[in-house]
């Protein structure tokens, strides 16, 4: 494989992100990071996040190796100590530039893979050494610049005085699960200049100045004790008693119920129970999904009384099977339709919608269809706009690579949007409140946002992910505002639900949609995490694929997941906003947390399907499933959705 191209979007995408000194691109751009990470992980050597290298730890992220590089401004002559070898890729890219690179790694087995890594990619300027670097390497002080590339809770004094006069250190300094980077700068023997860079996320610096090493066996007896103390079990799903979950869910407008993966039963039937005592108890009027509008509105268009049946829904729809085309979902619908058929049409019906921007050739026919009826000319204009997008309606993604490659001129399709929403203003007919109104509206803003997805698409996964994030929490703020009063339940995946800024995601630049809901409405949204330890899931292997029913390996040791399993408790809701001050501690020291979407993939599971959280600030509430069973699929015919977020597409 020819990991070139890779590398050179990469470090294209460290240039976007601010790094700008030639030599450390220079650098990014010559060392082989894929060399530096188990074989089997070499696919995803260049994505902008950190990947396991074993022990439990991470080779650091491409942006932040590139930013302490830089930060710590190396000459071709200096002497660099780092404290952290892990795979060697930091030491690598800094032996690029500087004379000689000392480096400390605390586990053996580390160090000895880093050390023939290191010899056979030719590197003669580097030193290696295994042992706790937290007190320096006083034999080869002193040095011209110190990176620790662990997080500690402070410089240790030893290691700013083997810097020269002038030299610089780099060190995250704060918790254990996110640091501030510091830059100290050793201006006399006696004076050190401190500067803050900004906050990240590293693994623990451990050793005499550090932290004091934690087992996992150590935390895991106390606090699974915790748990089972403030944690409520129920026996099945319908036995739950939602009355206490009533209660601390509170006056929230909002209710985020997320899962684990996307083809788990329990986790479907879960969240319809709970959505159903929502409507019925609390007057919650809409319920939003991780589907497109246009699909949603076929569903909708059912539960409202207006079609007989969801053939149509079944056979067209574009997501797999087992993400909304399964018996759980349908049967949830049909409560709907029931629950809605006593009601006022029009009053008090609830409705169900689709956040997603998938769906860029069913929402172009739909503005045009709305524009054809009332202002015909306006379609003209509309027609004209989204005539560049026509040719790639089936394959959206050739669009953003034509664009990009300057091959094709960019469409702007945003100006329909603003037509639509000017053209209502003018108009004497009363669109707002109107369902057709609204549906020509958000397609029209899908279809802008689209267009946009599909051209940030190529620059990475971040730029995409934001983009579809914040679709998806406008739509529902566009819900929200529509009628007063409304209160909306999202079903979506629990990566887009909990808050982003307490998840690895943050480190890449990522949001979702759980923070920007948190950061418009605080406490007026309640959010809901799903897991699971084992069992079987309806998920497929690659994009396209075929469903498969697949196990779920058992939980990771140092996953949340185990941690609950640990309780021995089979079902139960957590509450974590109101949970007691110790609890939210405990939970708040980051560990795995496993995210199954459209695709599973067992044999890199580590990798692709697990990341680093702090559950206390992700979620309000967690509930688990000990075990779990796969959805029913209706049908064999799917169609996937694009490759782009892959293999961590959720
Ligand atoms: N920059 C490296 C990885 C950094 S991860 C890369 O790109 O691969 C931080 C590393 O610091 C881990 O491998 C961890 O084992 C190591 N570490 C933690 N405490 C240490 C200490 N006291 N001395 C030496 N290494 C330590």
């Amino acid at each position: 494989m020819n990991f070139e191209p890779a590398r050179e979007a990469m470090v294209e995408k460290l240039c976007q992100r601010g790094v700008s000194d030639p030599a450390v691109l220079a650098a990014c751009r010559k060392v082989p990071r894929e060399k530096f990470i188990d074989a089997n992980l070499r696919e995803f050597a260049y994505g902008d996040h950190p990947l396991p290298i074993g022990e439990d730890q991470t080779i650091t992220q491409p942006y932040i190796v590139a930013l302490m590089t830089q930060a710590i401004e190396l000459k071709a002559d200096d002497r660099v100590l780092e404290v952290g070898t892990g795979s060697g890729y930091a030491a690598a890219v800094m032996a690029e530039i500087a004379a000689q690179v000392f480096t400390i790694e605390r586990y053996a087995s580390l160090a000895q893979v880093a050390q023939q890594r290191l010899k056979k990619l030719g590197y003669t300027n580097i030193r290696l050494r295994h042992g706790d670097g937290t007190l320096g390497w006083p034999e080869e002080a002193p040095f011209d610049a110190i990176v620790v590339a662990a997080g500690g809770p402070s410089v240790p004094q030893e290691m700013m005085q083997q810097l020269k006069i002038g030299g610089r250190l780099l060190m995250p300094v704060g918790g254990v699960r996110d640091q501030e980077l510091i830059r100290i700068e050793r201006t006399d023997s006696h004076t050190f200049e401190q500067k803050n860079l900004g906050r990240v996320r590293c693994v623990p610096l451990v050793g005499e100045r550090g932290w004091a090493e934690i087992t996992p066996a150590d935390q895991g007896a106390a606090l699974t004790a915790l748990i089972r103390q403030e944690a409520e079990e129920f026996t099945s799903i319908d036995q739950f008693q939602p009355d206490r979950w009533l209660k601390r869910v509170g006056d929230a407008r909002v209710v985020l119920l997320g899962e684990a993966s996307h083809g788990t039963a329990e986790f479907y039937r879960m969240r319809a129970r709970l959505t159903r005592e929502l409507i019925e108890r609390k007057g919650f009027t809409l319920v939003a999904v991780e589907a497109d509008w246009p699909d949603a509105r076929l569903v909708d268009n059912y539960v409202q009384g207006h079609s007989s049946n969801l053939t149509e829904w079944a056979q067209h729809s574009r997501f797999p099977q087992w993400m909304w085309r399964n018996r759980e979902v349908v049967e949830f619908v049909d409560w709907l339709r029931q629950h809605n058929q006593h009601l006022q049409s029009g009053n008090g019906k609830v409705g169900f919608y689709g956040l997603d921007l998938y769906s860029l050739q069913a929402s172009i026919s739909s503005v045009l269809e709305w524009l054809d009826d009332r202002f015909p000319e306006a379609a003209q204009v509309a027609r004209h706009r989204y005539a560049c997008l026509t040719p790639w309606q089936s394959d959206p993604a050739a669009y953003g690579h034509a664009v990009l490659t300057k091959a094709y001129r960019k469409c702007e399709p945003a100006v329909v949007e603003r037509l639509l929403v000017q053209l209502a203003q003018r108009s004497t007919h009363r669109f707002n409140g109107k369902k057709a109104y609204l549906d020509a509206l958000v397609n029209s803003r899908v279809v802008s946002n689209a267009e946009h997805y599909y051209r940030v698409m190529y620059y990475g996964s971040a730029e995409s992910w934001n983009l579809r994030d914040q679709h998806m929490f406008d739509v529902l703020q566009t819900l929200l505002g529509d009628t007063p009063g409304a209160k909306a339940v999202v079903w979506e995946h629990n990566s887009h639900l909990g808050d982003a800024r307490a998840t690895e995601m943050s480190i890449r630049g990522e949001r979702n949609l759980g923070q920007l809901a948190r950061q418009a409405w605080s406490n007026k949204v309640y959010s809901v995490g799903f897991g699971t330890h084992s069992g079987k899931v309806a998920a497929a292997t690659r994009w396209g694929g075929e469903m498969e029913i697949k196990t779920v390996r058992p939980s990771h040791e140092r996953s949340f997941e185990r941690l609950f399993h640990e309780t021995g408790m089979k079902r139960f809701s957590l509450p974590l906003r109101q949970a007691s001050t110790e609890l939210r501690e405990q939970l708040s020291h980051p560990r795995l947390q496993r995210a199954i979407g459209v695709i599973y993939r067992p044999e890199t599971e580590l990798a692709s399907h697990y990341f680093h959280a702090d559950l206390s600030r992700q979620f309000d509430e967690y509930i688990w499933f000990d075990e779990t069973t796969p959805v029913g699929p209706l049908s064999n015919r799917h169609d996937l959705g694009p490759p782009e977020t892959y293999p961590f597409g959720l």
